[in-house]
């Protein structure tokens, strides 16, 4: 049977089951497809993925390791995961790899619980200079079962590797995390792992949003320098939503029984049948990144990201750093006033732009009501756009932020939820958004998303 006719039939059973739920499946594929997606951490995976992930392996319980599970019938889900660590393995450089944390975020919590006892010191960036929540936020669980003392970066928005030092020096901390949800430049994998080997620290690197451009040989791979290596694989990877573990080389030799805690805390420490049909999109995924059309599909996205970053400049758009290493731009908003990210964030929506509000290094408003956006160039460079798609996004975005700078928030709490309620009842009906928007859609028709697929 042809790959195609099974998944129109799967759809088309879908349809007769659950017409509420197809229906918001076909909806939402509408506007993935007449929208720009900018959020940093999306992207489109290929049908075979979906294919994976939408397969019978959602049928097996697989308890365990390949070689030694709990229930019978595992010959090919073995074989399955077998597929998934060995091309990790190879894709890395790395020596050990574990397919089954069901996402990022408990990618972490194991990763910390297998190299930390609760009350020891972690370092990690802090949230609000662009760290994620996992690294030791007060509200995460990881930084209630840990002491955490974060970094942070410099009023220039790079990393504060004299703060980090001091850190060890002081704290001497247990584990160092190196990663982060919203930092444009390349990390210095290099120096802090001299820093983590002076105070005899695991030095960890969280890659979820840059394992794509990793792979794809465009940022400079964590694998020579830490212990440890966690990442997504839904983001600039390009696979279904899952996570993966990784330990080096220098990792085991750091300790021997690095992989084997690794993997006792993953099972049976903190989950139970690992989800083999996402394990499946994993090892396609990583087939597909081991490509080298993955590598011009990399090449493009830093391409893109720079391309970006210049039409906003010159539209008058101030960044943090002054521009990206990576996949990823953050916009400065304060030369507008503080805390406008939220007024910026729905104005795009409004525009058929979607991204989000983020904080910028020493936000002078509170994280709930940031001073910045953040946007990225991963999913629209799989919809084949490229720079000159770049440099017409970049005006429309810099002429949104002139329709919406003039909101200002209330300082006060009660007239900041009426001001907000205006804002939300006004803005749709800003003519330049609306037209904006027509643009959005017609640039969009020009690059079709999953043009097989009719729902
Ligand atoms: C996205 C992300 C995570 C968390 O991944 P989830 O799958 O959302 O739990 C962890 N660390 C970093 C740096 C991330 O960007």
């Amino acid at each position: 049977m042809e790959v195609e006719s099974v998944r129109m039939e799967w759809l088309h059973e879908l349809k007769r089951a659950d017409p509420e739920i197809y229906d918001l499946i076909k909806k939402e594929l509408e506007r993935q497809r007449t929208g720009l997606e900018m959020i940093p951490s999306e992207n489109f995976t290929s049908l075979a993925v979906m294919q994976a992930s939408g397969s019978i392996l959602t049928n097996k319980y697989s308890e365990g390791y390949p070689g030694k599970r709990y229930y019978g019938g595992n010959q090919f889900i073995d074989m399955v995961e077998r597929a998934a660590i060995e091309r990790a393995k190879k894709l890395f450089g790395v020596v050990h790899v574990n397919v089954q944390p069901y996402s990022g975020s408990p990618a972490n919590l194991a990763v910390l619980l297998a190299l930390c006892k609760p009350g020891d010191t972690i370092s990690g960036m802090n949230l609000t200079d662009g760290g994620h929540l996992t690294h030791g936020w007060k509200t995460s669980e990881t930084g209630m079962l840990f002491n955490s003392v974060p970094y942070h970066v410099k009023p220039d928005g790079y990393i504060d590797i004299d703060e980090v030092r001091k850190i060890a020096a002081e704290h001497k901390p247990r584990m160092i995390w190196v990663g982060a949800t919203a930092y444009t430049r390349e990390f210095p994998f290099e120096e802090l792992s001299k820093i983590a080997d002076e105070c005899g620290a695991y030095l960890v690197a969280d890659v979820a949003h840059i394992s794509g451009l990793i792979a794809g040989g465009v940022h400079k791979s964590p694998t020579p320098y830490v212990h440890v290596i966690t990442t997504t694989t839904h983001k600039t990877l390009r696979g279904p939503r899952g996570a993966m573990i990784m330990v080096t080389e220098k990792g085991m030799q750091k300790d021997p029984e690095l992989a084997d805690k690794i993997d006792r805390t993953i099972f049976p420490g903190l989950q139970g049948g690992p989800h083999d049909h996402t394990t499946a999109g994993i090892a396609i995924a990583l087939l597909e990144a081991s490509r080298p059309e993955f590598k011009t599909y990399a090449q493009q996205v830093v391409k893109n990201a720079r391309a970006l970053a210049e039409a906003l400049k010159a539209n008058g758009i101030k960044l943090v750093t002054d521009g990206t290493d990576n996949h990823m731009i953050l916009v400065d908003l304060t030369p507008f006033g503080k805390g406008k990210g939220v007024f910026v964030q729905d104005a795009l929506d409004v525009a058929g732009i979607t991204l989000n509000k983020n904080t910028i290094p020493h936000d002078p408003a509170s994280p709930f009501y940031p001073s910045g956006v953040r946007m990225g160039t991963p999913a629209l460079t799989t919809r084949g756009m490229k720079e000159p798609e770049m440099h017409i996004i970049g005006k429309w975005i810099a002429e949104v932020i002139n329709e919406a700078k003039g909101y200002e928030l209330p300082e006060d709490k009660e007239t900041r939820q009426e001001y907000l309620k205006k804002f939300k009842a006004e803005i749709p009906e800003n003519r330049k958004l609306v037209a904006i928007r027509q643009q959005v859609a017609e640039l969009c028709s020009r690059f079709p998303l999953y043009p097989e697929v009719s729902l």
